[in-house]
């Protein structure tokens, strides 16, 4: 992808079918489904490709076993659909990029015998739900066989535990995959463009333009589109009042944080799952790539673009670590540590007098403003955003465009890397170039079947092979990579979303920022 170009096809295009505003995974996936309906799209973002929630997940690929054990508890059918549809998703997005995804073993410890039977029953109808997606069976385990799984587990309480299966997902590399594969598809994709102002016909309030602004260059253009569709998350609600200003606030932002530990706190390949905190959460402890990820909180919050992580989540995450871990672990030991900002959607606030609300499942919903026809989609998780997609153009299909549906093939459809992708192919780029087994590897997880793409540019500058930090196995070709082929702009973008070394070690990525900035040219970290 090449943002020069993007611009060029923006600049050339008299007319959009459909402008989706917001490149996180919802708006993304709805570039996607558009392009492979054969509708001509332009997607924008203010930020990165995920530079908001999108990359602060816990990047988990699931069914929430927390909402089936409340669906159970209330009765709630909807939320029991809810749980199967996530369920029925995870196996699409397993499937459709295999180098960013994988499934995840994790076990909820138990302190008493009542507590494994829950569990153990539990854990059971959440394979059942999944039917014949689910990944593996689940499974009741004794004391020895958890110790034997998780040796770092404080060993005096625990009874038993049960195993149990989901998937885990590279969030911001997802994302980011989803819309190379969209551009490859003919949409126009362009990070660091805002959306600022949106022209109206005067007789009706219909949604005519967009001037955007791209903080880059600094320049305004505008967008001309027959749909303009709201993907903006936490951020909804400005771009429906930006198209009616008597719409009503519906977005509540829940903020929810992580912290990242060394490898050493548990070097296993399986997650824990805290069922209960004290004030009624989950908390989970997962391997993430060569650390441990544990998160995360869950607390209204104003909104804000990139929350930062405070001193009393670190405290609190820590709190809970040291409650089922035998070795003390010490704040010192936190190597890095994110917050993201959860778009819940107010379902029982009242819609404005003019707003036509299509209740699609109640945690998503598609709105469609009678007034100016601005489409917003809203709430929703990671793990749905293909559904959402759907959701929002089969519903543009019938309620504006008013033509005949054509079917979204998104499900089927592999992501850029995803194409024939074979983990072992590590071997080669170990022959061919030779880099070290752990980088080969490395490569393959990020970049799937074009990470032999990567390591091209080393073919005539050996230097590009060197790491970018003694302990972690990205090097600098990856640098180049992301500038030259995946857009990327900005220091954060190299380091936080294309390689993710910035959420793994905050100090390595600081020290990478002036080759970063080297290659960049120019510092933009700014914008
Ligand atoms: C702490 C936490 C943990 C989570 N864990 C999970 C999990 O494990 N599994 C799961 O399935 N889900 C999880 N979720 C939920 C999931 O991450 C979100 O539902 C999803 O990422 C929302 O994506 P989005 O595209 O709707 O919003 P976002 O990713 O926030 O994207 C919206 C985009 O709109 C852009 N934007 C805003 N205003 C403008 C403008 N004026 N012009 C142009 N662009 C604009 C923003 O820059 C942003 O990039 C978690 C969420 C949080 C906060």
């Amino acid at each position: 992808m090449n943002r020069q170009e993007q611009i060029e096809h923006l600049q050339t295009t008299k007319e959009f079918d459909i402008c989706v505003i917001g490149a996180g995974a919802t708006g993304a996936g709805i570039a996607l489904d558009a392009a492979l309906r054969g509708l001509k799209v332009v997607l924008i973002d203010k930020n990165d490709f995920a530079g908001q929630t999108s990359s602060k997940s816990t990047k988990l690929i699931h069914g929430g076993v927390r909402y089936l054990e409340q669906a159970v508890k209330k009765l709630d059918w909807e939320q029991f659909k809810m749980v199967r549809k996530s369920l029925r998703e995870r196996e699409t997005l397993l499937k459709n990029a295999p180098h960013l995804t994988r499934p995840l073993a994790l076990i909820t410890p138990c302190f008493n015998f009542f507590e494994g039977i829950y569990y153990t029953i539990g854990m059971k109808m959440y394979e059942w739900i999944s039917g014949s997606q689910s990944i593996a069976k689940s499974e009741w385990l004794s004391k020895k066989e958890t110790l034997d799984l998780i040796p770092e587990l404080k060993a005096k309480r625990l009874s038993s535990s049960v195993l149990y299966y989901d998937g885990q997902l590279d969030d911001a590399r997802y994302c980011l995959a989803i819309v190379q594969t969209a551009a490859a598809k003919g949409a126009v994709v362009l990070n660091h463009v805002q959306a600022i102002k949106f022209s109206k016909n005067e007789d009706n309030g219909r949604l005519k333009s967009l001037n955007v602004r791209d903080l880059v260059s600094e320049e305004d253009s505008v967008i001309k589109a027959k749909v303009f569709i709201n993907a903006t998350g936490p951020f909804a609600d400005s771009i429906r009042i930006m198209a009616n200003a008597k719409l009503k606030s519906r977005i509540k932002v829940s903020r929810g944080a992580h912290v990242i530990l060394p490898r050493e706190v548990m070097k296993g390949d399986t997650a824990i799952l805290v069922p209960k905190t004290d004030d009624g959460r989950v908390i989970f402890m997962i391997p993430w790539q060569d650390q441990v990820l544990v998160g995360t909180t869950d607390e209204a919050d104003e909104l804000s673009e990139n929350p930062k992580l405070e001193d009393y989540e670190r405290t609190y995450l820590l709190e809970y670590v040291n409650r089922y871990i035998e070795k003390t672990v010490t704040l010192d030991q936190i190597k890095s540590g994110f917050a993201g900002l959860r778009p819940l959607l107010q379902a029982q606030l009242q819609t404005a007098m003019n707003a036509d609300t299509k209740s699609i499942v109640r945690d998503h919903e598609v709105e469609i403003d009678r007034r100016s026809k601005l489409v917003s989609i809203m709430g929703g998780k990671w793990t749905t955003y293909r559904l959402m997609a759907k959701d929002t153009l089969d519903t543009i299909y019938t309620e504006v465009l008013k033509k005949d549906l054509v079917k979204c093939t998104s499900e089927h459809q592999i992501l850029h890397g995803g194409e024939n992708y074979n983990f072992e192919d590590w071997q080669n780029l170990i022959v061919q170039y030779g880099v070290s087994e752990w980088t080969a590897k490395h490569l393959m997880k990020k970049y799937g079947t074009h990470a032999q793409k990567v390591l091209q540019l080393t073919d005539n500058q050996d230097d590009l092979k060197n790491l970018l930090s003694p302990n972690h196995p990205f090097i600098k070709a990856e640098v180049v990579y992301a500038v030259n082929e995946e857009m990327a702009i900005t220091t954060d973008d190299v380091l936080e979303r294309r390689l993710g070394l910035k959420l793994r070690d905050e100090i390595a990525s600081k020290v990478a920022e002036s080759y970063v900035e080297e290659v960049l040219g120019v510092r933009m970290s700014k914008i």
